[in-house]
């Protein structure tokens, strides 16, 4: 319930982690009344956590218990399908709002940047992770993964070990799972057999954590496989991981090491790792992506001492039948909302968000998770850095430095506008509407993929 009479109304735009932990700090803060509502343009909470976090990961996936925790707050508010710039625009956030919290993430995906990254055949692995999930813009992706028998992966963070765990995994296992039922089916009929994963740098230096490689080596139909040269780890690395590594980069270092003691191992699949490699073209047929060219890297100290590629001058040609990139998320302008285009993000100092980067605050308004610092970190990260927004919005609060809106309740605007949001209560009939239909299905949720389905079964329950 909004309070009118609240002298510390907040908006937040997004509804993911980031979101929800701005909004358990905000209740943290100890000033009484204060009310917080999330908007978010699909019908539907949790950004990532329901459309990044993959469908075998279900224990990360129950972090929502915690936002479930947040929402039951007598002064949250959730006002699903309701889009900033479409059906809300900032000035009627600074009507109804004394702050207003960014909190929208990184939607779009980064670029590779080389010749032939417009072939069939070449995705982008936000696509596929959206398309895996049932997330409404990317339902209709088309993957040809049945024509295809090895693929590349360029990158190798997290999402790159999501993607190959997902390629590599048996269809069974996942049907069990929440995985979106159109993706399933294309999964099905699957003949990939080997994903080859592109590191830019040494294994010292992979972006997965140790846990998600160690996953995919338990398989139980796929190897992960490393030659003794790709495991090697040159002088640099070794001073490096001495100096500056972090644990999880020996451990990687370590994983990788044993796991070239193990050869190619007696799975049918294969999750390749190579290092050290870098595409610079890709190569195709009729407009059908045929191969990669790499380039190869040797690691030399940038000015921080931080172990950068630099091509050796080798490079080779590898016939792959489909290419993933998963290089990184990137973040995309908001109207009437300050935006970085270099990095991507919402110019901001310590969530404080600036018309540029070193230029004016702008009263009221704040960043936070993704779109505050860019796509790094776990799910966690997103609190301590939401305490760090909140604690700024908290001393703007005391010193009343705030917007001064002219209205309270935005709800009637909504209605005015005869925009259709979707409350939290109908969001929690939604939610056991899909475990049941799941249920009856053998598997834990039956995820809708549309907005317009969404928005059909939300009314039905409605009426009931
Ligand atoms: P990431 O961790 O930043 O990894 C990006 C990878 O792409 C790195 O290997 C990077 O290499 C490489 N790369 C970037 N630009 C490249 C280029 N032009 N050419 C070749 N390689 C390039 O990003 P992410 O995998 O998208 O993950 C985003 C965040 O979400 C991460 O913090 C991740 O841990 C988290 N996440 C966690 C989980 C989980 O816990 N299960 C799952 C998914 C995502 P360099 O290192 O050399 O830059």
């Amino acid at each position: 319930m909004t309070d009118a009479n609240s002298t510390w109304r907040v908006a937040i735009v997004g509804s993911g982690p980031a979101a929800f932990y701005t909004a358990e700090a905000l209740f943290k803060s100890g000033v009484d009344g204060v009310t917080v509502d999330l908007f978010d343009r699909l019908p539907v909470p949790f950004g990532l956590v329901r459309g990044g976090v993959a469908p075998d990961h279900q224990k990360i996936k129950g972090v929502v218990k915690v936002y479930d925790k947040i929402a039951a707050n007598k002064g949250f508010r959730f006002f699903g399908n309701v889009c900033l710039g479409r059906d809300i625009q900032v000035e009627d956030l600074n009507a109804h709002y004394h702050q207003v919290v960014y909190a929208f993430g990184c939607e779009s995906d980064s670029k590779l940047n080389v010749e032939g990254e417009d072939l069939a055949g070449v995705y982008a692995a936000t696509d596929f992770v959206g398309w895996y999930n049932g997330h409404p813009d990317h339902r209709h992706h088309q993957f040809d993964l049945h024509n295809a028998k090895r693929v590349a992966l360029v990158g190798n963070g997290n999402v790159a070990m999501d993607v190959a765990r997902i390629l590599l995994a048996s269809p069974d296992e996942l049907a069990k799972t929440d995985i979106a039922e159109h993706s399933l089916e294309t999964l099905r009929k699957s003949t990939v057999e080997e994903v080859v994963l592109l590191g830019r740098r040494g294994p010292a230096q992979a972006a997965f954590s140790p846990k998600e490689i160690a996953e995919i080596a338990a398989l139980p139909n796929a190897d992960v496989v490393i030659t003794k040269k790709d495991a090697a780890i040159d002088e640099l690395s070794a001073a490096w991981l001495a100096k500056d590594g972090a644990r999880s980069n020996q451990r990687n270092a370590d994983f990788c090491t044993k796991q070239a003691e193990l050869g190619e191992g007696e799975h049918p699949k294969k999750l390749r790792c190579r290092f050290l490699v870098s595409p610079t073209a890709l190569h195709g047929q009729d407009g059908k992506l045929t191969s990669v060219s790499i380039d190869h890297m040797q690691l030399q100290a940038d000015d921080s001492g931080t172990p950068r590629p630099r091509p050796t001058g080798e490079s080779e040609q590898v016939p792959i039948d489909l290419l993933f990139k998963a290089i990184g998320y990137r973040g995309e302008p908001v109207p009437g909302v300050p935006f970085e285009d270099r990095k991507g993000i919402v110019p901001n100092e310590a969530g404080r968000v600036v018309e540029k980067l070193g230029g004016d605050v702008r009263v009221g308004h704040y960043a936070a998770g993704w779109c505050k610092r860019g796509p790094t970190g776990l799910i966690g990260t997103n609190s301590l850095d939401a305490k760090d927004t909140v604690a700024g919005m908290l001393a703007d609060y005391e010193a009343q430095n705030l917007i001064s809106p002219s209205k309270d309740d935005i709800a009637p605007l909504l209605a005015e506008r005869a925009i259709d949001a979707v409350t939290w209560a109908d969001w929690q009939r939604l939610d056991a509407w899909e475990r049941k239909e799941g249920e009856s299905r053998g598997k834990l949720r039956h995820k809708l993929t549309s907005i317009e389905e969404l928005m059909t079964v939300i009314a039905e329950l409605r009426n009931k």
